[in-house]
């Protein structure tokens, strides 16, 4: 299969497509980004690279930093992290606090605001925020092996500044006693982690370690296979929202979404994907970004449900 034709060919057809779901606006480092733009960039298991479009622009990677700060958190307190996080499906909203109250402030999933933020507390542990957002850049850049990967502080500081949502769950969350660390302190964290910019080709690199068991070709281990396949489980779940049930079903691997329009799916032992579509549909997923995958599932027939002999 030529994958570069075939991912030219998805761009050509995304680029004619007229409805492209709408810019997040809650910021204006978001609100002022091109819904034209496109980028979609694969890895492949052997480490071949392909990409098409806009795949060298950084983009603003929102909630796909959810990923890398779970399996960093995990690496700090292992399994303990459960105790504070569910691993079920919320069906609601990304920022929802609706579960928060009947479940005495242990948030659904790790993926949803609420959950993140727990994660940020978990991954603040003994540092200032500054040391805590220090060790997450550099994680990322170690995944991606890139050291010019960045956080975007007008981002950060936009978020900073319209973050009252995620101040009420942080808050919420810290009167249940599920946050150690001051809400300012923990948020500082998740904000920066939400600001980071990456290209597709680098969200594409940074996520090989979820497609290999948990190990890179240069940089050996990095967690353990069964870490890296419950990650990628909770991808499935979870990494969509109320509209994970709908991702699963249209594209069939794990995915994770961010609303600056960036979507990273991992097809376990193939391939590590990234796309980027500004674009969002109704539950904040990149609504083109959506449809690119699942024309690449269709066509390379990558999906984790497909029977290991055909
Ligand atoms: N920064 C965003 C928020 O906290 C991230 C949400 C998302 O990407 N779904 O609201």
């Amino acid at each position: 299969m030529d994958l570069q034709a075939l991912i030219d060919r998805i761009r050509g057809r995304i680029s004619a497509e007229e409805d492209r779901g709408d810019v997040a606006t809650y910021i204006p480092g978001l609100a002022r980004i091109d819904p034209a733009r496109f980028g979609l960039a694969i890895t492949l298991a052997d480490g071949t690279q392909v990409a098409s479009g806009d795949a060298d622009t950084p983009f603003s990677i929102q909630s796909i930093s959810k990923v890398f700060a779970l399996t960093l958190a995990l690496g700090k307190v292992g399994d303990q992290l459960w105790q504070r996080v569910g691993r079920e499906p919320s069906g609601s909203a990304f920022n929802s606090i609706v579960q928060l109250e009947a479940e005495k402030g242990i948030p659904r999933n790790p993926f949803i605001n609420a959950g993140a933020i727990v994660v940020a507390d978990v991954n603040l542990g003994n540092h200032q925020p500054r040391e805590a957002i220090g060790e997450m850049l550099r994680f990322v850049r170690f995944l991606a092996d890139d050291d010019s990967i960045f956080i975007d502080e007008d981002i950060a500081k936009g978020e900073q500044d319209t973050g009252f949502r995620n101040m009420a769950l942080a808050n919420y969350m810290r009167a249940f006693g599920n946050l150690r660390h001051a809400v300012d302190l923990v948020l500082g964290v998740y904000f920066h982690q939400c600001a980071l910019a990456l290209s597709a080709t680098q969200l594409a690199q940074a996520g090989r370690f979820l497609m290999l068991d948990g190990r890179l070709p240069e940089q050996g281990r990095v967690i353990s296979p069964a870490r890296a396949r419950r990650i990628n489980a909770l991808m499935l779940t979870c990494g969509h929202y109320d509209a994970s049930g709908d991702f699963a079903f249209r594209i069939g691997i794990p995915g994770k979404s961010g609303v600056g329009g960036g979507i990273l799916a991992v097809v376990p032992g193939r391939a590590s994907i990234a796309v980027w579509s500004p674009g969002l549909n109704e539950n904040g997923n990149s609504k083109l970004g959506t449809l690119a995958l699942q024309m690449l599932a269709e066509e390379t027939g990558w999906s984790i449900f497909r029977a290991a002999s055909t």
